[in-house]
């Protein structure tokens, strides 16, 4: 598996950059987990007949799946002309909010599935299990497991008791670590993690990569940041856009 950070910002962009967005290559098959504002024109970019096979949406918050809409809009022109595969593409979900879940499944061009805690997914050889996090609406963290290897994607959530269960021994933990630890302040329940709490639980379950994301898009020097995360997991890596990570 290999992973390409295409947005790594939330929830919203710092300047020239993009939201949550990640091309997940896997046994051949292109998958996207997440797609939010900004992702599209760097995907169509990698992809120019937007040969993806499927697309994981941990929530539907904007900053993870605004540009859904516009990735709707290229499928439906550029099939037209075939210019493109042609839709509807598997997409997988939660439900809720009902509005937004509406928007993407009203128009056809994608094939929805919704996301239950709990469930497994097998699509194509690849193994995909959701663990209902805590977030403002209903948010998933995504296993991924293909060839004997496994990524754990949080999603967005506060920290929870059982994430060091559901991370223990991923091979890569992809993280939301939005806040540097004096921002997690004395909130009774966080929406994102802080750098020390994202460390921590990649030690704890004894990861062996942690790829850190969902970078406040308000903050462009992110040393701090990194310094925080380190002070518990040293060998802790920063996401940068483009770049490709094997897994
Ligand atoms: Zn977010
Ligand atoms: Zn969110």
């Amino acid at each position: 598996m290999e992973v390409t950070v295409l947005g790594r910002c939330g929830p919203f962009p710092a300047p020239g950059e993009a939201c949550s967005g990640y091309l997940l290559k896997c046994g051949g098959k292109n998958i996207m987990l997440d797609f939010g504002s900004g992702v599209f024109s760097r995907l169509y970019g990698l992809l120019p007949q937007l040969e993806v096979d499927a697309v994981v949406l941990s929530h539907l918050h904007s900053d993870h799946m605004a540009d859904m809409l516009i990735f709707r809009y290229a499928l439906e022109q550029l099939s037209a002309r075939s210019l493109c595969r042609q839709p509807p593409i598997p997409v997988i979900a939660p439900a809720e909010p009902r509005e937004e879940y509406r928007l993407l499944s009203g128009s056809g061009v994608f094939d929805m599935t919704a996301i239950k805690d709990g469930a497994k997914l097998r699509y194509e050889g690849i193994t995909f299990t959701f663990y209902r996090m805590t977030h403002p609406v209903e948010s998933y963290a995504i296993s991924v497991e293909y060839g004997g290897k496994r990524l754990l994607y949080t999603g967005d959530t506060g920290m929870r008791h059982d994430m060091v269960d559901i991370a223990s021994g991923a091979d890569m933990l992809l993280a939301d670590v939005c806040y540097l630890n004096e921002e997690l302040g004395t909130r009774p329940i966080a929406a994102h993690l802080s750098a020390a709490q994202a460390g921590n639980l990649a030690a704890a379950a004894n990861v062996d990569m942690l790829l850190c994301s969902h970078l406040w898009g308000g903050r462009t020097d992110h040393s701090e940041l990194m310094c925080q995360v380190r002070a518990a997991f040293p060998k802790a890596v920063l996401a940068e856009e483009f770049k490709s990570y094997p897994i």
